[in-house]
């Protein structure tokens, strides 16, 4: 009997394995694909605190998202590293350069003050190195610290910490249904055609995209949080950016896309598009490509011939974000840790969540699922491990 079972190998199952391990429990980690083959390798890679998150009265997600990046930039340097963010303020940017210094002011100050939080104006003697940056009706550029990862890899050293620990990880393991009988859960799973079956006291659902889909197969099943699934998309081009990470508007609609160095070459993104089909099926779509092409094309002079036929690569992600009729730009991005007590107990289900706050929303978990099982020898503390290298 495992004393956590966590079904998803994305940064949210990653980081609970890890937590659990850490706090002396037994966990078995089962993936159905491989790790981080879901949204946790389809994310815009920042390590942030969510400059934007502040005009909607995010602050205490922005506090703790800029908490956990110290953490970050302290415990995985080799994986997390700070990057100038650069914000040109043009005659039709939505907002003035008064609202954003104030943004960043606020920014800074939920930061802690701390050197990585400072900002400053670029003076116009220096704008012609903004790799080719357009200066027609440019009024004044800002520039702010925050930082980029491979979500990729850091969602697999975090999986191989939890190993280090003691979790046990099945990839291309797909659980099938799961049970609660006589105080824990009997789960079903299919690992490479064979099936198996594991006892676990609590199973964390951390199935990104697939949450309710994966509910549905529990019995009794669990009441929901209704969820809308958000696609954003991101496009890779030829040439790089290489004086950091841009923060602008898209002409059409005034959204924030990113363009960013990756790799030697370009990457943009995100956008915003209700999805409604089946998770593993998302793809970016002709109309976000073109957008994405028009954003960085409006902005780089150097990247006006591109088309379609020079994007190298492509890739959607899906949000999770409580259902509603606001825009998704304006929705809360907290994390729900969500368990139906009445219904099915020792089951708990991480909803949305960001790649950044990965570790404490695992920890939360932890303080959830503690009263539930036996004291054990703690391990060490989330906070100060060291991410190994992959
Ligand atoms: C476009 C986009 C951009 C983003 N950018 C950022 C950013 O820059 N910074 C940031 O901090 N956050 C960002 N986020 C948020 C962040 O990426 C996500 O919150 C995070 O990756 C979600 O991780 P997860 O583990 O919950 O889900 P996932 O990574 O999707 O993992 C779920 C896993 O469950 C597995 N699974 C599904 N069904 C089963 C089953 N039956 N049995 C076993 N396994 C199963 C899947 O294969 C998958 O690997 C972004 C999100 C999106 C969509």
């Amino acid at each position: 009997m495992y004393d956590v079972v966590v079904v998803g190998g994305g940064i949210h199952g990653a980081g609970v394995a890890q937590a659990a391990a850490v706090s002396g429990y037994s966990v078995l980690l089962l993936e159905k694909s491989d790790v981080a083959d879901g949204t946790s390798s389809k994310s815009s890679k920042l390590i942030h605190g969510g400059l934007r998150y502040l005009e909607s009265g995010q602050f205490s997600l922005v506090k703790e998202c800029l908490h956990e990046r110290e953490l970050l930039l302290k415990n995985a340097p080799h994986l997390v590293e700070l990057k100038p963010f650069i914000i040109p303020v043009y005659t039709d940017t939505s907002r003035s350069a008064l609202k954003i210094r104030a943004g960043l002011s606020l920014y800074a100050l939920l930061n802690g003050l701390k050197r990585s939080g400072r900002f400053q104006s670029i003076a116009k003697s220096a704008w012609n190195n903004l790799d080719g940056l357009a200066e027609n009706d440019l009024q004044h550029v800002f520039q702010y610290w925050d930082a980029q990862t491979n979500d990729r890899l850091l969602t697999q050293a975090v999986i191989k910490s939890a190993e280090e620990f003691g979790s046990e990880l099945k990839t291309n393991a797909e659980l099938l249904s799961a049970n609660y009988v006589d105080d824990h859960w009997i789960i079903k799973y299919v690992v490479n055609g064979d099936e198996s079956e594991a006892h676990g006291k609590i199973t964390i659902n951390a199935g990104g995209p697939w949450i309710n889909r994966i509910n549905n197969r529990f019995i009794p099943s669990p009441l929901q949080v209704n969820i809308d699934l958000v696609q954003g998309s991101h496009i890779v081009v030829d040439g790089e950016v290489s004086q950091g990470i841009y923060y602008l508007e898209a002409p059409i609609d005034k959204r924030a896309v990113f363009v960013m160095p990756w790799y030697g070459d370009t990457m943009i993104g995100t956008t915003e598009l209700t999805y409604t089909g089946e998770p593993e099926k998302v793809h970016p779509t002709d109309g976000e490509i073109n957008y994405l092409i028009d954003t960085v094309k409006h902005y780089f002079p150097k990247f006006r011939s591109i088309t379609s036929h020079d994007v190298k690569q492509s890739f959607a992600g899906l949000r999770v974000l409580p259902a509603h009729d606001e825009s998704a730009f304006s929705r809360s991005r907290e994390t729900i840790i969500h368990e139906d007590i009445q219904n099915a107990p020792q089951l708990f289900s991480i909803y949305g969540g960001k790649l950044t706050a990965y570790r404490a929303t695992s920890e939360n978990v932890i303080q959830r699922i503690k009263h539930y099982l036996p004291s054990h020898k703690i391990r060490g503390d989330t906070k100060k491990i060291k991410l190994p290298t992959i």
